[in-house]
C-alpha cells in the first residue's frame, strides 16, 4: 500500500507518524499555505496539485493505492477535489475529520454559514465593543466595512489585503491556554468572538475562556463534505480501517 496523506493539520502529522512507525509507504502533502510549517514526519511534497485533473495525474504516477484526506475541516476545495481524483482514478479515500465543536457553556452561540455572513450579524446586530476574529488571514476583507467595532485579529502569517479599520493583530499559532485566552479578552474588553467550527484541542481555550466570561460566540459552521465518502473521527479507527480491522 502507498498511501497519500493530504495534511496541514496536527492530526494529520499524528497520522504520518503512526503510518511511519507501522512501515506504510507514505507521502504527506501540504499546500504551502503558511511559512515555516510543521512538518510531518517521512517525505513531504508542498504545494497544489493543479485541480481534480493535476491530483488524478499525480495519483496515476505515483501509483498511490490509498488517500486519506486529513486537511481542515474549512479545507473544502481540495477535499472536493480528492473527492473527484479518487473517482476518476479508482483510488479508495478515507476522510479524517476531528469532531466539532459543541457548547458546553451557557454563553450564546450564533450559527452562521460563511465568514461573510459572521461579518454581516455583526454589522446588523451584534453587540458593540471588540470583535475577537479567529477564522484566518484570508477572509479578513469581510470585515473590512465596519467602522462599529474595534478588532482583536489573531492570525498565524500577516493578513495581506484589506482588513478591518480599527484592528489590532496578533500573530500566534498556538497550541493556546484558557488563563492565556481569558488574559488576551479580558485585556482587549472581547465583546464577541467569531470562530470557524474547526474542532480540536490546540485551539479550544477560546472557547472555554468566552464560556467563562460569559461572551458569545459567532460560530462559522463547517461546509458539507462530498457525497458518499467515508469519514473517520480519529486516528486509532483510520489506522483500523487500514489494516482491514
Ligand atoms: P482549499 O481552499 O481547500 O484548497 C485550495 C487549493 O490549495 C487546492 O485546490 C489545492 O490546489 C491546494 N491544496 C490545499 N490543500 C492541499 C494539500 N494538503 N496538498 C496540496 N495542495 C493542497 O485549502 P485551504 O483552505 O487554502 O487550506 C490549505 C491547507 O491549509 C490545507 O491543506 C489545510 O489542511 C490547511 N489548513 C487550512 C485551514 C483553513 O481554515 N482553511 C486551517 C488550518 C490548516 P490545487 O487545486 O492546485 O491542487
Amino acid at each position: 500500500m502507498r498511501v497519500l496523506v493530504l495534511g496541514g493539520t496536527a492530526e494529520a502529522r499524528a497520522l504520518a507518524r503512526a503510518l511511519d512507525e507501522r512501515g506504510f509507504d507514505l507521502v504527506s502533502s501540504l499546500a504551502g499555505r503558511v511559512s515555516n510549517p510543521a512538518l510531518p514526519v517521512g517525505q513531504v511534497r508542498i504545494g497544489g496539485f493543479g485541480g481534480v485533473d493535476g491530483l488524478a495525474r499525480y495519483l496515476r504516477g505515483e501509483r498511490i493505492t490509498q488517500v486519506v484526506d486529513a486537511t481542515h475541516p474549512f479545507a473544502a476545495t481540495i477535499t472536493q477535489h480528492a473527492a473527484a481524483a479518487c473517482a476518476t482514478t479508482g483510488t479508495p479515500l478515507l476522510v479524517l475529520r476531528r469532531p466539532g465543536w459543541r457548547n458546553h457553556w451557557h454563553n450564546p452561540w450564533w450559527h452562521v454559514p460563511s465568514v461573510g455572513a459572521a461579518a454581516e450579524l455583526l454589522n446588523d446586530c451584534g453587540p458593540s465593543g471588540t470583535v475577537f476574529v479567529t477564522t484566518g488571514r484570508r477572509d479578513l476583507a469581510e470585515y473590512a466595512a465596519d467602522t462599529r467595532h474595534r478588532f482583536l485579529v489573531r492570525t498565524v502569517d500577516p493578513p495581506e489585503g484589506p482588513v478591518p479599520p480599527a484592528m489590532t493583530l496578533v500573530l500566534d499559532r498556538g497550541p493556546y491556554t484558557v488563563p492565556g485566552e481569558l488574559a488576551l479578552m479580558r485585556e482587549h474588553g472581547v465583546s464577541v468572538l467569531v470562530t470557524k467550527n474547526s474542532g480540536g484541542r490546540l485551539t479550544q481555550a477560546k472557547l472555554e475562556a468566552a464560556g467563562e466570561l460569559g461572551i458569545p460566540v459567532v460560530m462559522v459552521d463547517r461546509p458539507p463534505l462530498p457525497a458518499g465518502v467515508t469519514v473517520v473521527s480519529g486516528v486509532p479507527s483510520l489506522l483500523r480501517q487500514l489494516e482491514g480491522g
